[in-house]
């Protein structure tokens, strides 16, 4: 696999998805962080976004519930550069019905190379670090290059 450089813009499209169990976990980061959130833009699975909206008064763009292919949607964006980073909540103690998505969504995230966290630790770390507000060139599978060696 060939690589090339791809910028991600200073303004982050971000990512964010809970599962139950973590859904209040993450609308306390979100409150936490919420002066840095709003100078960014926000997508998220139909449940967590509707959460986070009514709790903190974010503008949140809500794809489909995860159990019903928003995790596929979000995954989707990965593909087409559509999403800058990805704080994902997921449970470590409760099986999903739809893992596979969870799964696929992780592999892509780390196919195209974005910043993903897991928890509130990472999350914070992620959102502190001096790159969340400028532009910064990550490297991503050269798509071209790949087909034509096809
Ligand atoms: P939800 O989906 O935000 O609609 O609950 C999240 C998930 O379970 O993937």
């Amino acid at each position: 696999m060939q690589f090339i450089a791809q910028p991600l813009p200073a303004r982050k499209r971000v990512a964010l998805v809970a599962h139950d169990n973590r859904k209040q976990a993450l609308i306390d980061w979100c409150l936490q962080h919420r002066a840095l959130l709003e100078q960014h833009e926000l997508l998220a699975t139909g449940t967590t976004g509707a959460r986070i909206e009514a709790a903190t008064d974010l503008a949140v763009e809500r794809l489909f519930s995860g159990p019903l292919g928003g995790d596929q949607q979000l995954g989707a964006k990965i593909c087409q550069g559509e999403i800058d980073l990805l704080v994902f909540f997921w449970d470590p103690f409760e099986p999903m019905p739809h893992d596979p998505d969870v799964k696929a969504l992780l592999r892509i995230a780390a196919v195209w190379n974005i910043p993903v966290a897991c928890n509130s630790s990472s999350a914070d770390m992620m959102v502190q670090s001096a790159l969340m507000d400028r532009s910064f060139e990550r490297e991503v599978p050269d798509y071209q290059s790949y087909l034509a060696a096809r």
